[in-house]
């Protein structure tokens, strides 16, 4: 999510295209080769193959290469299909990963079990190979779309960057991880200088590319791969920074501040400079505290709101005290 050219608009309109997927993978399931064989000459023009003999292979394999689609027998000699069906669907890693039962069972008993432990399609063998690739083909192109929205879902419709929602998920679960770790997590709220009179001055559509601007400045800063920027709220943006100790994080935001800065954003409504200027707050936890997640963020905010006081463009930070009540 640290890069802001993806943006919502972009994805959407490869979504409303609607082209093909490109490059997927198939996992195809049969104890017998010659059907693994017929089902692979059906597909291998527009996909990628890969093949497993036996249910606890196709687990395995399925784990391992997170395939796009999977191909899954029914009868077989160790798992059965519907064994490894369930298996998948409990796994949410791999619960997303269409199943298609293709199997010699045609009674309507069966197909029922098969559609009811979540695959999306029964084919019954002998299969005719141009049905197997329509199939294949719809239900690729469900997925696309699905994993598409997904991650619209989780992204700022304005800047492209991470959205608050995002942001609220992936901070409570990287608290827990801290707290249960015993490592430090920080986080850096921003805040533009008198965003209120940029928009007044040069009107909101110019305050939205400069929020476009300046996110980029932002995500542009944070480079590990656990680090994480969203869109705050309005004109606030906020870095989640794993494991890092109180130096660290208030060396990443006085790059941001100075990135911003360098941007040099012209700002005639600014009381403090000529150009666009971000206020700061960093917090950071050192060791497990007896506090919650949302005190952090609330002692962050404190920290930018006594930035704001002290003149602007500048860094305040604070470490939350490890005693502290559960507010
Ligand atoms: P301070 O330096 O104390 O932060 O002052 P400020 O004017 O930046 O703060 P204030 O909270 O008074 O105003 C925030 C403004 O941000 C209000 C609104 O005009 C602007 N804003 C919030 N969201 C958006 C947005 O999505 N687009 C645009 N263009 N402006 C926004
Ligand atoms: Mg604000
Ligand atoms: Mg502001």
């Amino acid at each position: 999510m640290t890069n802001p050219e993806g943006s919502n608009k972009q994805m959407i309109t490869e979504m409303m295209t609607a082209h093909e997927p490109q490059d997927t993978l198939v996992l195809i399931v049969d104890d017998v080769a010659t059907n693994i064989q017929i089902l692979a000459d059906t597909l291998k023009d527009k996909h990628h193959i890969i093949f497993a003999t036996s249910g606890s292979e196709a687990l395995k394999m399925a784990a391992r290469h997170e395939p796009d689609l999977i191909l899954l027998d029914v009868m077989m000699p160790d798992i059965d299909g519907f064994a490894v069906c369930k298996q998948l669907k409990e796994d949410p890693r791999l619960q997303d990963i269409p199943v298609i039962f293709v199997t010699a069972l045609s009674e309507v008993e069966d197909e029922t079990k098969g559609l009811d432990l979540g695959a999306v399609d029964y084919i019954t063998k002998p299969v005719s190979p141009p049905i197997v690739r329509a199939r294949v083909r719809n239900h690729l192109q469900l997925k696309y779309q699905r994993d598409l929205l997904r991650r619209i879902a989780l992204l700022d419709g304005l800047t492209g960057i991470a959205n608050r929602r995002h942001f609220d998920d992936v901070y409570e679960r990287e608290w827990r991880r801290a707290q249960r770790q015993g490592t430090s997590l920080s986080l850096v709220l921003a805040d533009i200088d008198f965003f209120k009179g940029y928009n007044d001055h040069y009107g909101h559509q110019a305050g939205d590319a400069c929020l476009r601007n300046v996110a980029r400045g932002v995500c542009e800063q944070i480079h590990r791969p656990a680090d994480l920027a969203a869109r705050f709220g309005g004109e606030e943006f906020i870095c989640m920074l794993p494991d890092t100790p109180t130096e660290g994080a208030e060396e990443v935001a006085e790059r941001i501040r100075e990135a911003v800065e360098a941007l040099a954003l012209p700002h005639a409504a600014s009381a403090i400079a000529p150009h666009v200027t971000l206020s700061l707050g960093v917090a950071t936890a050192l060791e497990p505290v007896t506090t919650s997640a949302e005190a952090l963020l609330k002692l962050a905010d404190e920290q930018l709101y006594t930035a704001k006081k002290a003149g602007r463009n500048q860094v305040r930070t604070a470490i939350l005290p490890a005693g502290s009540v559960t507010s």
